[in-house]
């Protein structure tokens, strides 16, 4: 309607220019035009008949022109709608978590998932969008702050695609851990418009993980750290730190095969376990307590003054004593301990071992329930 009322309004527009035009040529008043000669109303009427032609053919072809852009355009809209739709049932059928933070307008991927997990949802739209607010976007453990602030911070300065592990929290305040992706979106100017990612639950093969890695570190019965760890932890540090001062200690049990013989290795077992919570209790501070195998344990020392260790090592025999009786049987548990004191740095681990090794044998030698110490130098 507005384009039928603007072509009648321009063809009137038109006549009143050609009417004016001849008027103004001719030197004539309206009131003359009545006058004019036939020739003149002959030729004025043709302009005026061609002038209409032109203004309505123009106007039809501007009206098609708009029908055609009116429906391309609701074409293309109907396209993103369906694109859109079709994006949402893969991602609310994948069961994956997916997530948009759009740094212009609304972003079109939301999945309820993250709310059933979590109990919060990720923003859709986040103004001025940097690594402190995906940080708290994503509710990070802070103990993981340093970590997600290195591998993440590539993502908007590089625009880089992204991936970490870190513990998430839930709104019931517990952590799990997750995998993080995070893509950057790109428009055709290589401008970042959004953040497209996903979140996985790792939290049980994270937590087995752990539990394993746990599991080869430590010994089975005692859950002291086992050899390997031990003798792994003792080179690091003989090797990187001033370890002069600092003593290994061999522990062997006395007479422990008669706890077995006399009240089973179920007791034996219980025995084992003891020592090695006396010896935690002793050996508490920084010190690396291990079971070595059987009834042997290995303690590293670190920077200990000399008295200070006779002091612990008294004390180690006098709490290591003890007495197994069934009313029948009785059986005087004892330990004795070979000690190998760093007099430098740098001694190697084999070194000390060895030493300690023989302290430990001069130990029983010399009739048990006693430690020996020798100096080791180089
Ligand atoms: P010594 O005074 O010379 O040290 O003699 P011992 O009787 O303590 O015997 P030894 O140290 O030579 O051997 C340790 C014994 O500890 C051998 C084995 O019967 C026992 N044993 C080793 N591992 C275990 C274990 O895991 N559980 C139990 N119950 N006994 C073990
Ligand atoms: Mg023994």
């Amino acid at each position: 309607m507005k384009n039928i009322i603007g072509a009648i309004t321009c063809t009137l527009i038109s006549y009143a220019i050609a009417i004016c035009g001849y008027m103004f040529t001719h030197g004539c008043s309206l009131g003359d035009l009545a006058e004019i000669s036939v020739e003149d109303k002959r030729f004025l009427l043709v302009l005026l008949v061609a002038q209409t032609i032109i203004v309505w053919t123009y106007f039809f072809y501007i009206l098609t022109i708009r029908k055609r852009n009116a429906n391309r355009l609701k074409t293309e809209e109907n396209r993103q709608l369906l694109l859109q739709r079709r994006y949402q049932i893969v991602i609310d059928n994948s069961g994956e978590m997916m997530y948009e933070i759009s740094l212009n307008n609304d972003a079109c991927i939301s999945t309820d998932k993250i709310r059933e997990k979590f109990g919060w949802d990720i923003p859709k739209q986040v103004d001025n969008l940097d690594v402190r607010k995906l940080f708290q976007i994503l509710h990070v453990h802070p103990e993981d702050e340093a970590l997600f602030y290195n591998s993440t911070s590539g993502l908007i300065t590089n625009k880089m695609t992204k991936e970490i592990t870190v513990r998430m929290q839930r709104a019931d305040g517990t952590y799990i851990w997750c995998n993080i992706i995070y893509i950057p979106l790109l428009d055709g100017d290589n401008n970042m418009v959004s953040i497209v990612g996903k979140i996985e639950d790792v939290d049980s093969e994270v937590k087995e993980k752990e539990r394993l890695e746990h599991q080869s570190r430590t010994d089975g019965l005692t859950g002291l750290m086992n050899k390997q760890t031990f003798e792994e932890e003792a080179m690091k540090f003989l090797m990187t730190s001033i370890s002069t001062g600092s003593a290994l200690l061999f522990i062997d049990m006395d007479y422990f095969k008669d706890v077995n013989d006399k009240f089973g290795h179920t007791m034996g077992d219980r025995a084992i376990r003891d020592i090695a919570l006396k010896l935690q209790v002793i050996f508490a501070n920084c010190d690396m307590v291990s079971r070595f195998g059987g009834d042997e344990f290995l303690i590293f020392v670190k920077n200990i003054p000399r008295d200070t260790l006779l002091d612990k090592l008294a004390w180690a025999v006098e709490k290591l004593k003890e007495t197994y009786s069934n009313g029948v049987d009785t059986v005087n548990l004892s330990a004795s301990i070979g000690v190998a004191y760093c007099m430098a740095d740098k001694i190697a681990y084999n070194t000390l071992l060895e030493a300690a090794d023989n302290s430990l044998y001069a130990a029983k030698e010399l009739g048990r329930s006693r430690y020996i110490i020798r100096d080791v130098y180089s």
